[in-house]
C-alpha cells in the first residue's frame, strides 16, 4: 500500500514551497486533500508527481505546483465565497473548500461536473456545489464573489466573471491569444470599482470554450 501521506509532505516541500510558494494556509491545504482520491484508479501511483495528469474526456488534473500558485495570489480568507470555471476532477476545489467557507465550481462537460460531484462527496466536502454548465457566464444566483478561479484558459477575461466579482476581490485566469499557451494573470476588482491586473507567470491550460471563450473550432 503506497504511503500517500508521505508522498503528499514531499510534493509540498519539493514541488510548492521548494519554489516560492509560501502563504502556510495554502501550503497546509495542499498537504491535506487526497488528490490520489481525485486522479483516475490507474493513475493513483501518479497522483503526486510533478506534472498534470488525464482525467477523461481530453481534460485534465492540473500539476500541484500550478494549484498551488494560482490558490496562493487569490489570497483567501475565512469567510470567503469562492468560484471555480473548469472543476474537471473536483480536485482544485477541493483545495478551495479547504481555505473559503462556500465553493460555487462549474464545469461544462456533463461526465466530469459528475465525477466531481463523486469525488469531492466521497472525500467528505459538504461546502462546494457543483454546476454542470458554460462556466464563463459565472453563476449569477450566488455572485459577487471573494476569490474566482479560471481552471482553463481563455483568450480574454470574460465580462460576466468581472461583473460578478465583490469589490477586493481576486480572480486568477490563464489568458492567451492561442488555445495552449496563457500567462497567468492576477484581476483585482478595487474598492471604487475598477479593475488592477498583473502577470504571474507562462503556462499551458486546456481551453475555456463558452460563450465568453473560446468557440469549439478554436476562433
Ligand atoms: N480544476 C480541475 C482541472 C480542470 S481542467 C481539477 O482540479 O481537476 C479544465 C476544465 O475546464 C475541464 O474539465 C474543462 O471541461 C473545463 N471547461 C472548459 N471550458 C469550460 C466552461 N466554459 N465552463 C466550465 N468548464 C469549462
Amino acid at each position: 500500500m503506497a504511503d500517500f501521506s508521505l508522498q503528499r509532505k514531499r510534493m509540498v516541500e519539493e514541488q510548492i514551497a521548494a519554489r516560492g510558494v509560501r502563504d502556510k494556509n495554502v501550503l497546509r491545504a495542499m498537504e491535506k486533500v487526497h488528490r490520489h482520491k481525485f486522479v483516475p484508479a490507474d493513475l493513483r501511483g501518479r497522483a503526486y508527481s510533478d506534472s498534470p495528469l488525464p482525467i477523461g474526456a481530453g481534460q485534465t488534473i492540473s500539476q500541484p505546483y500550478i494549484v498551488a500558485c494560482m490558490i496562493e495570489a487569490l489570497a483567501i480568507k475565512p469567510g470567503d465565497k469562492a468560484l471555480e470555471i473548469g472543476a474537471g476532477s473536483g480536485y482544485a476545489a477541493a483545495v478551495l473548500a479547504e481555505l473559503a467557507d462556500e465553493v460555487y465550481a462549474i464545469e461544462c462537460i456533463s461526465a466530469l461536473a459528475e465525477m466531481a460531484t463523486w469525488n469531492l462527496q466521497a472525500a467528505g466536502y459538504t461546502n462546494v456545489h457543483m454546476l454542470h454548465a458554460d462556466g464563463t457566464k459565472g453563476w449569477s444566483e450566488h455572485a459577487p464573489f471573494d476569490a474566482i478561479l479560471v481552471s482553463a484558459g481563455a483568450p480574454g477575461v470574460p465580462e460576466s466573471l468581472k461583473t460578478q466579482l465583490a469589490p477586493g476581490g481576486r480572480m486568477v485566469i490563464p489568458i492567451g491569444t492561442s488555445m495552449m499557451y496563457q500567462k497567468l494573470v492576477c484581476v483585482t476588482r478595487q474598492k471604487d470599482g475598477s479593475f488592477a491586473q498583473h502577470d504571474l507567470t507562462d503556462v499551458r491550460f486546456v481551453p475555456l470554450v463558452g460563450e465568453e471563450g473560446w468557440r469549439p473550432d478554436g476562433v
